[in-house]
């Protein structure tokens, strides 16, 4: 999946019940409650402005590129709760800021989304087009710079140097094996619509339901950028979708293709 769907999403345990995060959530939550606090939370996206409370909090620090950095990297889930107590601030960290001269975070963004340090523009970030905002990618002036992306983009977070050890492939998590599998641009595209509906859109969820062929329109995209003859007749094939959205998408990446003169040149033609 590296670069192609963002790691955080892979392991997103805010709405996955049986995931170590979750349980882990609700037994602080329940915690607090039993302390006799009354508490308030937000597991979705948060009850307050998580990285500036987590930074307040002293629990870690605000990188360049804008993601929240502990001791062990950016690849954390923040999770705020609100009690009816004030509580006393007692933690410090060691954590080191950004060295002055470092941009490597900037020059790795494939959009020029980063700007300037702690500067990002929502409007180009790869990460916002392939989940919330992009819909019509036909008309998005930057798709060509999406190079794989499908789902997210970790570029900015993964260049050097604070995460070099922070994501480790040594542990499980429930289901992720079994639809990550079979997340291959080809198995995507021509992906049935119950399989996207039930098994995937459950995880990737900030395509929200009934707009499963988003997946499809972003795979279609990532084909275009990194074309191989082995997609054509997989892009011929759901020029049929049952998708509007999609047959508009792959006829458009047809028309494209021979624009370039891609397929042409690959095809030895
Ligand atoms: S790449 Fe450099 S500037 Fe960017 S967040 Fe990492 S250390 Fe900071
Ligand atoms: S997530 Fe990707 S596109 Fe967005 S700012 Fe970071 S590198 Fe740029």
């Amino acid at each position: 999946m590296k670069g192609r769907v963002a790691k955080y999403y892979l392991t997103d345990g805010r709405r996955h019940t049986d995931s170590e995060g979750y349980k882990t959530s609700v037994a602080f939550e329940k915690y607090l409650a039993d302390c006799g606090l009354q508490v308030a939370t937000d597991r979705d996206f948060g009850i307050t402005a998580l990285r500036w409370a987590g930074m307040k909090a002293g629990i870690g620090i605000i990188r360049k590129n804008n993601f929240f950095y502990t001791e062990k990297g950016s690849y954390q889930y923040l999770e705020a709760f609100l009690i009816d107590e004030p509580l006393q601030y007692i933690v410090e960290n060691q954590i080191r800021p950004c060295a002055e001269k470092c941009n490597l975070c900037m020059r790795s963004c494939p959009t020029e989304s980063l700007e300037a340090p702690y500067m990002m523009c929502r409007n180009t970030c790869v990460s916002c087009l392939t989940t919330w905002d992009g819909w019509d990618l036909r008309t998005e002036p930057l798709q060509n710079k999406f190079e794989k992306w499908i789902y997210g983009c970790d570029a900015c977070q993964d260049a050097w140097p604070h995460n070099r050890k922070a994501w480790k492939d040594t542990e499980e998590f429930p289901e992720l094996e079994a639809w990550s599998s079979h997340f291959t641009d080809t198995e995507i595209v021509l992906a049935e619509y119950s399989w996207l509906r039930s098994v995937v859109q459950p995880k990737l969820w900030y395509i929200p339901q009934g707009k499963e062929w988003r997946y499809k329109t972003n795979a279609l995209n990532a084909m275009l950028n990194n074309y191989d003859p082995k997609y054509l007749p997989v892009i011929k094939k759901v020029c049929q979708d049952e998708y509007r959205e999609v047959r508009d998408m792959a006829e458009w990446v047809l028309e494209e293709i021979e624009r370039k003169g891609i397929g042409e040149s690959e095809n030895g033609q």
